[in-house]
Formats: C-alpha cells, sequence, structure tokens
C-alpha cells in the first residue's frame, strides 16, 4: 500500500526525516501505561490525534503531560501500551522506533538552542545531518525564517537576542525537517504576558499555514482554548475529558474540569425536589436554588438520584446576575470588591457558610465593600455533579 511504503521509506531509510508532510491519517496512542518506580504517571492513556489537527494536553503541573510527549517521542520506554501511525505500531513496550527516527519534532520550554551556532546554523543542523545540498539547506532555512518571521537574523546568536525570537527560532529548526507531528511543551511560558499572547497567535497562524500535526502541552486554560481544536484536560495521569474548546469550557464532564475552566461557586448541597427530568431544586446552606439547564444527557443518573442525595453545584462568576431576579435571588455582604478595568470581581458572603464570588460590569459601580447586594443566579447557569464529581445536570 502506497502509504505503509511511505512509512517505511520514512521510518527506516531517510532517518525520521521527510521532505513533505507524509500520508498519514491518525497517530493512536492506545491503553498507555507508564510508571517511575512506584509512581505510576499515566493510566490507560488514549488518545488518537488526526492529521492537520491541534491538540492540547492541559492540566496541573506534574499530571503527566511531559510524560506522554516523551513516551510518543520514544524519549523514555513506555510500560505498557502501543502506539500507532495509522496501522504501523511504533511502539509497544517490547520494541520501539528509536525516536530520530519517529519523525516527530519537539519544541521545548527551555528552546534548548546550540549557544555556539548561528541562527542560520541551528535550524540547519537536523538538514545537514541529513547531508541537504547546500542551495536546498538555504532555501529551507529561509524559508523556516520566514514562516517565524525572523528574516534577517541568520547570523545572530541565541545570547543576541531576545526569550521571544530564541523560541521563534526553536519553532523555525522543528518546522524545517517537516515533522509529521510536531510537540510543544509549554513552549510560551518562559514568556511574559504580552509576548505569550503575540507568540500564541504566530503559533496559531503557523498551524493555519502549515497543518502539521500537532500536541500542544500547557497548564494555561486561555492558552489551550485559544489554539486547539480539541483538548484533552489530565488530572494525575488520567483524561478527565476530551473535546473541543467549546464544549471543554461549557460543558465540563467533572468538577475537576469544571474547575479547571474557571467555574467558582462550587457548594455542597442536597436534592430537595426533582420536578420534571431537566428540572432540580437543590438545598444549598440555609436556602433553595432551582437548576434547569436543558441539558439532560444524564437523566437516568437523575432518575435513580434520591431526595436528599449529596450534590454540588458549580456557577461562574460572571454569569451570576446584580439585582432582582425572578428566581434564585440572594441577598449577600460584599466582603471585596476588585477593579480590574472592564470587570469587577465581588467576594460576598450570602451567610456564615456560603462565600459567592461575582463579575460584573457597569452594575458593579456601585458596590461598595461591606455592601448589601441582590444578586441571582439563572436556573440555566448552574451546573449539577454528583458527590463523586460526576457530572448530573
Ligand atoms: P507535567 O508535565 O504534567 O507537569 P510530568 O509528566 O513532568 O508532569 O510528571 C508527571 C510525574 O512524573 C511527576 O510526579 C514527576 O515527578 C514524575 N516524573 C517525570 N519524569 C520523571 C523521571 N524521569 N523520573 C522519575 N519521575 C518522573
Ligand atoms: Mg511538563
Amino acid at each position: 500500500m502506497e502509504i505503509q511504503r511511505d512509512l517505511h521509506t520514512f521510518l527506516n531509510e531517510r532517518n525520521g526525516v521527510v521532505d513533505t508532510v507524509k500520508d498519514f491519517k491518525e497517530i493512536k496512542i492506545k491503553d498507555l501505561n507508564k510508571s517511575f518506580g512506584a509512581n505510576q504517571v499515566l493510566h490507560d492513556f488514549n488518545l488518537n490525534v488526526e492529521k492537520g489537527e491541534f491538540v492540547t494536553l492541559l492540566g496541573p503541573s506534574g499530571c503527566g503531560k511531559s510524560t506522554t510527549l516523551h513516551c510518543l517521542a520514544g524519549l523514555v520506554p513506555i510500560d505498557s501500551g502501543e502506539i500507532y501511525i495509522d496501522n504501523e505500531c511504533i511502539d509497544d513496550g517490547t520494541k520501539g522506533i528509536p525516536p530520530e527516527k519517529r519523525g516527530f519534532g519537539l519544541v521545548f520550554q527551555n528552546y534548548a538552542l546550540f549557544p555556539h551556532l548561528s541562527v542560520f546554523n541551528n535550524i540547519a543542523f537536523g538538514l545537514q545531518i541529513k547531508r541537504l545540498s547546500k542551495n536546498a539547506i538555504k532555501e529551507k532555512v529561509q524559508n523556516a525564517l520566514k514562516m517565524v518571521r525572523l528574516e534577517g537574523y541568520e547570523d545572530k546568536y541565541p545570547r543576541q537576542l531576545s526569550g521571544g525570537e530564541q523560541q521563534r527560532v526553536a519553532i523555525a529548526r522543528c518546522i524545517v525537517m517537516e515533522p509529521m507531528l510536531m510537540m510543544l511543551d509549554e513552549p510560551l511560558s518562559n514568556l511574559d504576558a504580552k509576548l505569550r499572547i503575540e507568540m500564541r497567535y504566530e503559533l496559531k497562524t503557523l498551524h493555519e499555514k502549515l497543518h502539521i500535526a500537532s500536541i500542544y502541552v500547557t497548564h494555561d486554560q486561555q492558552e489551550a482554548l485559544a489554539l486547539s481544536d480539541r483538548i484533552v484536560v489530565m488530572k494525575d495521569g488520567k483524561i478527565q475529558q476530551i473535546g473541543p474548546p467549546e464544549e471543554i469550557y461549557c460543558q465540563p464532564s467533572n468538577l475537576f474540569v469544571a474547575d479547571f475552566m474557571g467555574f467558582r461557586n462550587i457548594w455542597p448541597a442536597n436534592i430537595k425536589e426533582i420536578s420534571s427530568e431537566n428540572e432540580v431544586v437543590i438545598n444549598v446552606s440555609g436556602f433553595e436554588l432551582t437548576i434547569k439547564n436543558g441539558s439532560i444527557k444524564k437523566a437516568d443518573y437523575l432518575n435513580n438520584l434520591e431526595i436528599g442525595a449529596p450534590v454540588f453545584t458549580a456557577v461562574r462568576p460572571e454569569d451570576i446576575q446584580v439585582g432582582n431576579g425572578p428566581v434564585n435571588s440572594l441577598r449577600c455582604k460584599s466582603e471585596v470588591v476588585e477593579y480590574l478595568g472592564e470587570i469587577r470581581h465581588i467576594g460576598a458572603l450570602i451567610n456564615e457558610d456560603v462565600r459567592i464570588d461575582l463579575r460584573t460590569g457597569e452594575a458593579g459601580e456601585e458596590i461598595k465593600s461591606d455592601g448589601i447586594i441582590e444578586v441571582w443566579i439563572p436556573p440555566g447557569k448552574i451546573l449539577l455533579f454528583s458527590q463523586e464529581g460526576d457530572r448530573i445536570l
């Protein structure tokens, strides 16, 4: 088969370096497990990345994001599981194709440039090993420099460049090899906030142009939302949810994902009444809330839920409304008002036990700390989770 032959050439004869992005459909990680000593870092990790797709691994520090990349790149041996490029198994824990033959490019947080080589030679390094002609190398390096907007920087040395420029060189060094998969491990986290946003935009533009399948690692939810076709949320080496940014942001499948994606107002509560398939009344500490959010995926679960069952809520601070509402009205006492420019963040107490976080636009102008505020929560904006943290409504 055509694809198989190409793949064979790619993997065995050309040292993992290709001239064009190969015609593969997907890279598949199947039931991957990895431990370091007694510490199991990855548990039955499953993920497919399609050609041209941008997938982000998102999770707190230590959850196994880098380890996933290292396993995929062949930099650390896997304990069990399989890695496929289409139907070709490139690693099953007993035999693995060495990293340089996998044809995957890596970009690290710390750039890892050669300090004694010029920008040109840093980028040309892999092509020189591949013994391309001088002219071909020059053309490819120029092209890569253009892609990362560093034309004219050929003769500079890494120490003469800013952090952002160094990272662009590292990216150029990766794309010049035309890898079938590009892996980026927190590439922006050493940059200051403004530059990070600029570079994020550039990475997105680059991906729109080149469509290299990419796995991007970050602990920054904004970065994940802005860049990805799909996000993989991880916790303790386990995948919590995989989906497009909007789904992860709006429909978190458990309390961990909700919390990570900016839901607050996570209150313990009990079921008071289940009035219909998708409407529930709960008792929080000292007050009631009606929830009707139209997401009835978990209707089966609701059927089995008993009155009095313990649950958790989650509501985004920006979804809480100031003023008198038709339902779920609450009086609270503001403790802290933080002015954040376009919005204000307000921390308030509903009672001794329950704190509420809200964000307001102009409506917040009048609010002083230590004042009484009327707020209400639209029933469609409250998410409901079981005591174990699984999404109910
Ligand atoms: P992340 O990239 O999400 O921050 P890592 O994949 O780097 O997380 O690490 C996950 C866990 O694996 C951590 O507990 C870390 O200490 C451990 N770990 C990573 N690499 C090694 C290693 N080479 N030897 C031992 N433990 C490791
Ligand atoms: Mg890491």
